[in-house]
């Protein structure tokens, strides 16, 4: 078979709507109109000269604009590396250099204004473009405003991708590391595309109400790509918002939606739509999802909630709970491998017996093929038989259902008891007067390592430190008691909603002088 790539796997029905803007008037995109709009856009790159490999940065947040030149840059052969429009100047040059970006794509105006992207982007000689929905016109404008190395090349011919060309360039968020890069071939990609398809049946009359931000795989392959191969549609606001989402979820028809459990204590925190919308499934996927909020969310919104564990080297999707049509749905488990081997092994690479915790490796089509630019990291993420190590801590069930423990990285060392921050948060969290709850490892004379944890409480909630840590006792063991807990108003986040515990200890600790 020739393999799909992401101009061959677009298989909505011409006439069918693909995308909705909400706004006043609302923009409303067929098939066709995407398909010829991401044709006459691939042109307009060629012509100022991207072409094979051209790494196009596009800054501008969830719009028609995004979605049409990342598939236009996809389509010319060149790399997509969107980056998050709301970076400080100094985040936009660790990226653009990182990826070496022949353009940078930014919102109408931001030329004018000087915006940090405009500012990095001059720094590293990298040609800039304003880039927007033009009304008037009825078109994706591809602005030019400064060549930077493009000058004086000249206009390429409209080229056609293959299957093992990269199509996207994106860094993983940092946790453990320095972020790291990870290129995505066509074919990666549309085998993840494939598999989420699979996984939760999604059909041309399924619509996603895509709220997850298209700078990360979670939005990008589960919001927007999965259903542009099955031929359904999305609703997309240019980012999350609690007050907008069930309105616009109801104006414009969606029956389900991803997100990350930020996400979703926000919305548990806001009224539901009354009354409330035929939901198809929600999926729940980044970050932990503790069975508290798993359960609220399926009471007050009377839908499944699918729990999925995805990186960004595996082009997101790993594994999943299933529809119930298909199977049982286990809370505090992210579910069954979907179309990607999942195995747990030994430090050795040897698997580990079923209920033992090992490290959780994958094998899959949609598997990054290596980091860029980082051998040291690509010596120890591959196992001799292939399998990606991902970094992170888990065990199987009885079922095959993978628990994820910890990150290899992140467990707490205390005098060699390995300590599952994971399990530790979730404790907390039962405790009636917590919201939010962060371990992490604190240095520590005597074990080298002892447990901190920051605390965001309820609000109107009062709990001492000694409270919190009788609460921990009667239900761990006690070497799992925090020796500092830290409370705090906010928890520090990530734009994605992620929380990194190497930055709230860093935080916490700083906080404390
Ligand atoms: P870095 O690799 O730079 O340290 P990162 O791993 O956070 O950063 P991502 O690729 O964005 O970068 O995130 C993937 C990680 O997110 C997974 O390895 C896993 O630790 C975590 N994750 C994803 N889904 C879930 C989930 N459902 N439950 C728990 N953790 C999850
Ligand atoms: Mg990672």
């Amino acid at each position: 078979a020739a393999g799909l790539t992401l101009q061959s796997a677009i298989k909505g029905k011409p006439d069918s709507t693909v995308i909705i803007v909400p706004g006043q008037p609302a923009l409303s995109v067929t098939y066709k109109d995407l398909v010829a709009e991401t044709a006459s856009f691939q042109q307009k790159l060629a012509a100022i000269g991207i072409t094979k490999a051209s790494p196009v940065s596009i800054a501008t947040v969830n719009s028609y604009e995004f979605i049409v030149s990342f598939l236009a840059a996809s389509w010319q052969r060149a790399i997509a590396a969107p980056l998050n429009p709301a970076y400080k100047q100094d985040e936009f040059e660790f990226y653009i250099d990182d990826v070496k970006s022949a353009i940078v794509l930014v919102p109408k105006g931001a030329y004018q204004s000087a915006s940090p992207a405009v500012k990095a982007a001059q720094k590293f000689n990298a040609a800039i473009a304003e880039c927007y929905w033009d009304a008037t016109k009825k078109e994706v404008a591809l602005d030019v405003k400064e060549l930077g190395q493009l000058q004086g090349k000249p206009q390429q011919p409209v080229l056609k991708p293959q299957p093992h060309d990269i199509a996207l360039v994106l860094h993983t968020s940092g946790t453990t590391s320095r972020p790291k890069v990870v290129p995505l071939s066509h074919r990666n990609l549309t085998r993840t595309m494939q598999n989420i398809q699979q996984t939760y049946q999604l059909t041309p009359s399924d619509r996603t109400m895509l709220v997850m931000p298209l700078f990360h795989v979670h939005g990008l392959l589960c919001g927007l790509l999965a259903p542009l191969l099955s031929g359904g549609s999305m609703v997309v606001p240019p980012k999350f918002s609690a007050s907008d989402f069930w309105r616009d979820f109801v104006a414009h028809k969606a029956n389900w939606y991803t997100a990350v459990p930020t996400i979703h204590q926000i919305l548990l925190k806001n009224p539901a739509p009354s009354p409330l919308p035929a939901i198809r499934f929600i999926r729940s996927c980044s970050s932990p999802l503790s069975p508290t909020v798993f359960h609220a969310l399926e009471k007050t919104y009377n839908a499944p909630v699918l729990e999925a564990y995805a990186m960004t080297e595996a082009a997101h999707q790993m594994t999943s709970n299933p529809l119930p049509s298909v199977g049982k749905r286990k809370p505090g488990t992210v579910g069954l491998g979907q179309g990607v081997e999942v195995v747990i092994l030994d430090e050795a690479g040897n698997a580990v017996a079923q209920g033992k915790e090992g490290e959780i490796c994958i094998r899959g089509e949609n598997v990054t093929s290596g980091y860029l630019n980082n051998p040291a990291a690509n010596e120890s993420s591959f196992t001799r038989d292939g399998y990606f190590r991902t970094g992170d801590q888990g065990k199987k069930d009885a079922d095959g259902y993978v628990i994820i423990t910890g990150r290899i990285k992140e467990l707490i060392n205390k005098g060699g008891e390995k300590i599952s921050p994971i399990e530790l948060d979730n404790t907390l969290t039962r405790h009636p007067a917590v919201s939010e709850a962060v371990s992490f490892a604190i240095p520590d004379d005597m074990y080298g390592q002892d447990i901190g944890v920051a605390v965001v409480l309820k609000p109107g909630a009062r709990l001492t430190e000694n409270e919190l840590k009788g609460w921990v006792a009667d239900k761990l063991a006690k070497f799992k008691v925090p020796k500092k807990v830290y409370f705090t108003d906010v928890m520090p986040k990530t734009a994605t909603g992620k929380i990194q515990r190497r930055i709230v200890a860093e935080t916490m600790q700083k906080q404390e002088g």
